[in-house]
């Protein structure tokens, strides 16, 4: 990972130089979510480990994480670059200088929360990538979220809920976790929103200060779910897939075969076999809920 001392120097500089700041183009190598808009004003910046957070005032939340080597650099206007511009993995430019990161692991943005339009909806949830986070306070506000419709896969990257999950995270908790990523939270009992926050909160603790995320040590890669659509599930052997039907336009990887908590009612389609739509036998469901409460507890409350 990046010197922790030499990012959060960067941040500072880039606090100084960025902040009240509108952007005039914005780029990301191999970005995932939407880019701000241009002529959007950059309200913070956030430094956590290897992670960097450029947060936007349209409501746009840029998460970075750094290679070994990755570094971000301010350039004025003219100023030559310590690399050329092709190697750039974020360009973000402004009137009179420029914001660089060369060597991001990966790039993500997510839509946070705009309590000052949506004065009644409450402010930011918990960051539960800190210690002593309130993981309790991350539930009730899934307990009482505004939309009774909204599924657990939304939730997850809201930042009203808990801060600190990105989408890499949001697919690889759901499958720890063995919940059907378009489960309404409504349809979820408080025991499982539990666990699923409390899981959250091991893993992305767990990762905050190394330079790849791994949740699944023993395989490849390190992920039991991303990026492996098509591969065999470690637990139960279906086949990943890859679903982009989010409403956020992220890419949602899981297993159909053993993520069935809070699975939601399909109308029924006369063309599909019965038995495909016959409801798995209550003894299986009761096996996979003791199954993943018997999990190793990850970190308490
Ligand atoms: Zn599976």
């Amino acid at each position: 990972m990046p010197q922790k001392d030499a990012l959060f120097h960067a941040a500072a500089v880039l606090r100084t130089a960025l902040l009240g700041h509108a952007t005039e183009a914005f780029f990301a190598r191999r970005l995932m979510g939407p880019a701000p808009t241009n002529g959007a004003v950059i309200e913070n910046i956030l430094c956590h480990g290897n992670h960097l957070e450029i947060v936007f005032d349209d409501g746009i939340v840029m998460h970075s994480q750094l290679r070994r080597k990755g570094s971000w650099h301010l350039y004025r206007i003219g100023e030559k670059w310590h690399e050329r511009r092709s190697k750039a993995d974020i360009v973000i430019e402004l009137s009179d200088s420029f914001a660089v990161c060369f060597g991001a692991l990966s790039i993500e943005t997510f839509r946070q929360f705009d309590q000052h339009r949506h004065p009644r909806a409450g402010r930011s949830g918990p960051d539960i990538s800190r210690d002593g986070a309130d993981l309790q306070e991350c539930v009730n506000r899934m307990i009482h979220y505004d939309n009774p419709d909204a599924t657990i896969s939304e939730t997850l990257l809201d930042q009203r809920v808990m801060r600190g999950v990105g989408n890499v995270f949001r697919c690889e908790i759901l499958w720890a976790c063995g919940v059907h990523p378009w489960a309404r939270i409504t349809d979820l009992p408080q025991s499982s929103l539990l666990d699923i926050v409390r899981t959250a909160a091991s893993q992305v603790r767990a990762n905050l200060n190394s330079s790849a995320r791994v949740v699944a040590p023993h395989i490849s890669g390190g992920l039991a779910v991303y990026a492996r659509n098509g591969h065999r599930c470690l637990r139960c052997g279906d086949i990943i897939t890859l679903d982009n039907s989010s409403a956020d336009k992220r890419p949602v990887y899981w297993c159909s075969g053993c993520q069935i908590a809070g699975e939601p009612f399909r109308e029924l389609d006369q063309s599909e076999p019965i038995a495909k739509l016959m409801d798995p036998h209550p003894a299986a469901v009761l096996f996979m809920t003791d199954f993943f409460r018997n999990r190793e507890a990850p970190v308490g409350l």
